[in-house]
């Protein structure tokens, strides 16, 4: 079964921290061990898994702008964001984590990010699919 939770950022560039509601959507799936596929249905955001410490957060964002260069992107000519088109390619749409003792099995330190890098929006959704590794 796929669950859909939806997210408003507030932000241009905003790390959301989404781990307790992937941990309450893998807690209701009963699903003791298995894999837990979280994926983002969108061309100018993407999931990232790292530690919630405001420092870290802040590097990232200032990664984020000065990673991909402000030059003259083709994309812009369209809706002007083709940076975040480019970081969101690179970084990704999904994480696979796996499900132990019904519980996502993050390390001490990781926590799982919706990064928006064309915000703010209001409406931003995020796909959650649990397989157990019994049939
Ligand atoms: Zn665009």
């Amino acid at each position: 079964m796929i669950k859909e939770i939806v997210f408003s950022t507030k932000e241009r560039r905003e790390l959301v921290n989404i781990t307790s509601n992937i941990q309450e959507i893998v807690a209701d799936s009963n699903i003791k061990t298995g894999i837990c596929l979280v994926f983002i249905p969108h061309a100018t955001a993407a999931i990232m898994i790292n530690e919630d410490e405001r420092g870290l957060k802040e590097d990232i964002e200032k990664l984020l702008d000065s990673w991909i260069p402000e030059i003259n992107w083709q994309h812009n000519q369209i809706d002007n964001n083709a940076g975040a088109h480019l970081a969101s390619a690179f970084i990704g749409q999904s994480r696979l984590i796996p499900i132990n003792n019904g519980r996502l099995l993050l390390g001490n330190w990781q926590e799982i990010f919706l990064a928006e890098l064309d915000g703010p929006r209001t409406n931003r959704k995020v796909n959650i699919v649990c397989i157990s590794d019994k049939n």
